[in-house]
């Protein structure tokens, strides 16, 4: 189904690995929003904060939109503004299972919601709430990276820790950990099978 044949409300979701581009993506429909003159807002969740403050979308005419950072649903649904006819979810992997009913009210009182997310933790498997949002969105874009190891479209996210291949059972989220990220190929993607501890990896 294409975009321009949809009315009233919508969900959309941008989904892909690391690297893949689903920023820029989400930024450039956002920007085409606005140069439609919709009054746009942008969340984005907080555990990210590698581009904290980067992410402002400007329209040729001059108009600009900052993300705001939330942490989780219930922050986006308290600071919607009953105005916005456009709503921005990036780093949407992050947020709890609450966004798909926020999501879902907000495309059923006839607002575009967009959502960009990363759909497999660094094991290969669904990411947080991204499974439902893929489920209930109207439209889907599932995008790619490229692979650094050899050059194939990239479908997983390979978490390095300390240069290492992380364990299985590392923890998806060490904020502020020495771990590191790659877009790869399912061939190229490697996760070290065991506990954490028995691969020496001191965590
Ligand atoms: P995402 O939001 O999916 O993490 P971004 O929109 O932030 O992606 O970044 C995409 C950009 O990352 C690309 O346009 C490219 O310049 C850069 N990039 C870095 N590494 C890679 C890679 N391995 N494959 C593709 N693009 C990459
Ligand atoms: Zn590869």
């Amino acid at each position: 189904m294409s975009i321009l044949q949809l009315t009233g409300g919508w969900i959309e979701v941008i989904a892909g690995v690391m690297f893949s581009g689903k920023s820029e993506e989400l930024m450039r429909r956002v920007r085409r929003a606005m140069i439609a003159r919709k009054r746009v807002q942008v969340f984005k969740s907080h555990l990210d904060d590698r581009y904290a403050g980067l992410f402002a979308v400007s329209s040729h005419d001059g108009r600009s939109v900052e993300a705001i950072p939330v942490d989780s649903s219930a922050q986006i649904a308290a600071r919607i503004d009953p105005m916005a006819h456009v709503i921005a979810i990036d780093e949407a992997q992050f947020l709890d299972e609450g966004i798909g009913n926020v999501a879902t009210s907000l495309a059923v009182r006839g607002r575009r919601v967009i959502l960009a997310g990363t759909d497999t933790d660094f094991r290969g498997e669904p990411f947080g709430p991204m499974p439902r949002l893929l489920a209930i969105a109207e439209v889907v874009d599932k995008l790619h990276a490229i692979c650094v190891l050899c050059g194939a479209p990239a479908c997983r996210n390979q978490r390095l820790i300390f240069g290492e291949p992380a364990a299985w059972d590392s923890p998806v989220i060490m904020v502020g950990a020495k771990d590191t990220y790659e877009a790869r190929c399912r061939a190229c993607h490697v996760v070290v099978r065991g506990n954490a501890a028995q691969a020496g990896l001191g965590i």
